[in-house]
């Protein structure tokens, strides 16, 4: 075990990519799993707080410490086998996603959860049940993870399959040190859109699933057995861009109808696998560095679908005839030819949110942006309130994110502190609003410590309260990732 205490040493472990930055006495990194029970045991003995740092690019402050020591995953960071015919990796919890994308690569596979940010440990993105643009089609992290090796916080390692443990219906029952420990599973009201507030909790429920999306809370994960698929033999990749926001949400919205009536993998139609706007300031945010972007262009989408050498060129008609149909800018669209092209266009994606973050970061601030989503009969009405509310404030802000889910980032650029405050009450009306429309304060990146007062208002007293009961049960002494959710 590594153990650094000198603040020089341990400055990059106790903040993450929001800026949200905390303070510890310590960083421990385990070079095996092994180490981590007696690590554990003797921090409840003692009631020191223990935080588990993944990649740390996460925007919620969840990796943070208030207090207490750090336990660091980032020497667990074996892929271990992948096996081509089963279609599996088995990965310790700190492999870095990107090194895990590239081994599947190498072996004609590929691993679909794609949080954007691929320098994330595979911990931190089962932890935090991260989605990404291809969870259009695809689903957040949750449906790929087949067995977890966690280590409960009483130091007791479990090891977790898919379907071999589960509730029944309303109990879950874990080993503990010296015996077994039963959880009440309630019936939470969860709101019916891709959501990461909060545990999952559903009678019957599967075990595995208690760990997918806790924030680190109920125990570490070390280690994951993870489904991968083949890497389709053609890839579109588009970016069309429009001359208003309406037409840019027109195309969405017929792209999405027609994936949705899909019934057949096989079929020549439209079924995109990533839908992402960009609205008019996104793009000028960007101009700078994409000087490419059409000068008429006022919003874009980025889209993705899966083809064979057969489908490719017809698939991609019928691309290009919904962008002309919805009003697009088609001479100007942006098509990945190649390779080379294709990470063009990731790149771009990606520069949007990490933007952002060095705004803000370079300011002294800490990151206001939203992760809302809400059902898709509220969601035009919610995009447009939301921006006319931010327009009325006088913040600069960008507006971008997985629409093909209803799911909004829109992210404020405060100049100062003051602006800072105007933003943060916003946003506060923002995610509650969301919330008020049947509708989460967070789709994917989790609660952390930066949306607790949220999150607590989104479920009510009584959801919370049964959430903290399973909680306590596992972790008695609150020694495990505290402040994160409650
Ligand atoms: C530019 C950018 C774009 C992003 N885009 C997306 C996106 O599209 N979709 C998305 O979902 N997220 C996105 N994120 C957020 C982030 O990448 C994810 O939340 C990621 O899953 C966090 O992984 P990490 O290893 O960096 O975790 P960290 O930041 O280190 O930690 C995140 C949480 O997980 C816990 N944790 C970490 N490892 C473990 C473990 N082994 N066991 C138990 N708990 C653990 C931590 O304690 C913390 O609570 C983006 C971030 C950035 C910076």
């Amino acid at each position: 075990m590594i153990v650094k205490t000198s603040p020089d040493e341990f400055q990059d472990f106790i903040r993450d990519a929001s800026n949200f930055t905390g303070n510890c006495s310590a960083v421990y990194i385990p070079q095996t799993p092994d180490e981590i029970p007696a690590l554990l045991t003797g921090a409840n003995e003692k009631g020191i707080p223990v935080t588990i740092s993944g990649g740390g690019t996460g925007i919620t402050g969840g990796r943070c410490p208030n207090e207490g020591i750090v336990l660091s995953t980032g020497h667990l960071n074996k892929i271990i086998t992948i096996d081509n015919i089963q279609g599996i990796a088995r990965v310790q919890a700190g492999v870095i996603l990107h090194d895990l994308q590239c081994a599947l690569d190498q072996q004609g596979l590929f691993y679909p959860p794609d949080p954007t940010e691929t320098n994330c440990c595979i911990g931190g993105t089962i932890a935090t049940n991260a989605s990404g643009a291809r969870s259009f089609l695809y689903g957040p992290t949750r449906r790929f993870v087949k067995e977890l090796s966690v280590i409960l916080p009483d130091g007791t390692p479990v090891t977790l399959k898919r379907g071999e443990r589960t509730a029944s219906p309303g109990t879950l029952i874990l080993p503990r040190a010296g015996g077994t420990m039963q959880i009440p599973i309630p019936e939470i009201a969860y709101p019916a859109v891709k959501n990461a507030a909060g545990y999952y909790l559903h009678y019957g429920m599967d075990a595995i699933d208690l760990f997918i999306g806790a924030e680190g809370t109920l125990g570490v994960i070390t280690e994951a057995v993870l489904g991968v698929l083949p890497r389709p033999q053609c890839l579109i990749s588009c970016v069309a861009f429009f001359p208003d926001s309406n037409s840019a949400l027109e195309f969405i919205d017929f792209a999405r109808q027609s994936g949705n009536s899909v019934n057949n993998i096989e079929e020549t139609t439209l079924q995109p696998r990533a839908l992402e706007f960009f609205d008019e300031h996104s793009l000028n945010f960007l101009r700078t560095d994409f000087p490419n972007i059409p000068e008429t262009a006022r919003a874009a989408v980025w889209f993705e679908q899966e083809a064979t050498s057969d489908t490719e060129e017809s698939l991609l008609d019928l691309w290009m005839d919904l962008i002309i149909t919805t009003n697009g800018l088609a001479d100007d669209t942006w098509y990945a030819a190649d390779a080379a092209a294709m990470q063009d266009i990731h790149t771009f994606r990606h520069a949007i949110s990490a933007k952002v973050n060095e705004f803000v970061t370079s300011r002294g601030l800490r990151k206001i942006g939203t992760d809302t989503a809400v059902p898709h009969r509220n969601f035009a009405g919610y995009y447009h309130q939301i921006t006319e509310l931010a327009a009325e404030a006088g913040l600069y802000y960008v507006a971008y994110g997985h629409f093909g889910d209803f799911h909004v980032h829109l992210n404020f650029l405060p100049k100062n502190t003051g602006e800072l405050e105007v933003a943060q009450a916003l946003y506060d009306k923002i995610c509650m609003l969301a919330v008020s429309m049947g509708g989460t304060i967070s789709a994917e990146h989790g609660v952390g410590k930066a949306k607790k007062h949220l999150f607590h208002k989104m479920y009510g007293p009584g959801a919370i309260a049964q959430m903290q009961i399973v909680k306590s049960i596992l972790d008695p002494a609150n020694i495990l990732n505290r402040g994160n959710l409650f």
